[in-house]
């Protein structure tokens, strides 16, 4: 997958895509992640980028033109399939758009600041607006090295086995088991007993249910969507068979 990342701080992705498995996947070029600075397409000697916003008030606003001349420039190179902007008003980030983006070949990230971009670059050049969350941060740099990160460890290869990521919270609904490693004992707690048992399946039994109660738990809300086998339902089922007698008693 290539991503072209265009922003006015390319240094900030130094370490993110310098580091750890990011930095591997480059390496392996099962990823190639290109950093643009958008000042470099301004059109005047002092290199500006943005100006006060039209209709006045606080702030400064990107201007269109910079950014119209970088993607006319990596257009040139080949037409991305999605041009995403990061933005607090798009659609919140989930496990489930990382899953879609990764199945795309060439991705670009816009990265706004200030007050934001001109409206006129949404309306001709961007596919997506993506959230990462209902807060404000002061620029899309951190939201795209987050959707970078999500979206790179979904692609086949890039996590050295696939099998772990399809165990995280979010990837089929729920949120994962709880993890433990050695030593046995710490600070007087037990690793629980069943996972010290080598019995596979009373394993995969317990933290099915693990997941599920802490779904259940902390996000219920993700229970409606999860895929849930048979088995599941009743384990749920007993849990709250169990509930109601003690709320009735
Ligand atoms: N005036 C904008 C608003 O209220 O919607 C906020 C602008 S914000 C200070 C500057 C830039 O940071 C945005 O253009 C966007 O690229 C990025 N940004 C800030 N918060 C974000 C979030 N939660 N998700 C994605 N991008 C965000």
């Amino acid at each position: 997958m290539r991503i072209d990342i265009l922003t006015l701080f390319p240094e900030m992705f130094d370490g993110p895509i310098n580091t750890s498995i990011l930095k591997r996947a480059r390496d392996n070029k099962i990823i190639s992640i290109n950093l643009h600075n958008i000042r470099d397409y301004s059109q005047n000697k002092h290199r500006t980028v943005d100006d006060t916003p039209y209709g006045g008030g606080a702030g400064m606003v990107m201007q269109a033109e910079p950014i119209f001349k970088a993607m006319e420039k990596l257009n040139q190179e080949g037409k991305a399939e999605r041009v995403i902007m990061m933005c607090p008003q798009g659609r919140t980030f989930t496990q489930q758009m990382a899953k879609e983006l990764a199945q795309e070949k060439h991705l670009v990230l816009l990265c706004g600041h200030y007050e934001g971009i001109d409206e006129r670059v949404k309306e001709k050049l961007v596919t997506d607006e993506i959230s990462i969350g209902d807060y404000v941060l002061t620029g899309g740099e951190l939201p795209a090295m987050v959707v970078v990160d999500a979206v790179a460890r979904m692609i086949p290869g890039v996590l050295g086995e696939m099998a772990s990521a399809q165990q995280d919270s979010f990837y089929h609904g729920l949120l994962d088991h709880p993890h433990y490693t050695k030593p046995r004992e710490y600070q007087g707690l037990s690793v629980p007993e069943v996972l010290l048992s080598g019995h596979h399946k009373n394993i995969d039994r317990w933290r099915r249910r693990q997941s599920l109660l802490r779904t259940l738990e902390r996000r219920p809300d993700l229970l409606e969507k999860a895929e849930l086998t048979a088995e599941d339902r009743q384990e749920l089922q007993q849990v709250m068979d169990t509930l109601g007698k003690i709320l009735n008693t």
